[in-house]
């Protein structure tokens, strides 16, 4: 929950929304708590290595 289901979502996007990218399965199926943690880790320590590098110049935060 907490995504709003406009129709205005293409099927591609759409296609794209529906299958879990770390299970690989159908998101409207089964358990994926672990994998949005799992998505979230991977985002934070994206944006921890843009936020170091940026860090150089605007200093902490
Ligand atoms: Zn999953």
């Amino acid at each position: 929950m907490g995504m709003t289901s406009t129709g205005k979502l293409s099927a591609g996007v759409l296609e794209f929304m529906a299958i879990c990218d770390q299970c690989k399965r159908p998101r409207n199926t089964g358990n994926h708590t672990k994998c949005s943690k799992i998505r979230q880790r991977i985002h934070a320590a994206h944006n921890q290595q843009c936020s170091n590098a940026r860090s150089m110049q605007r200093g902490d935060k």
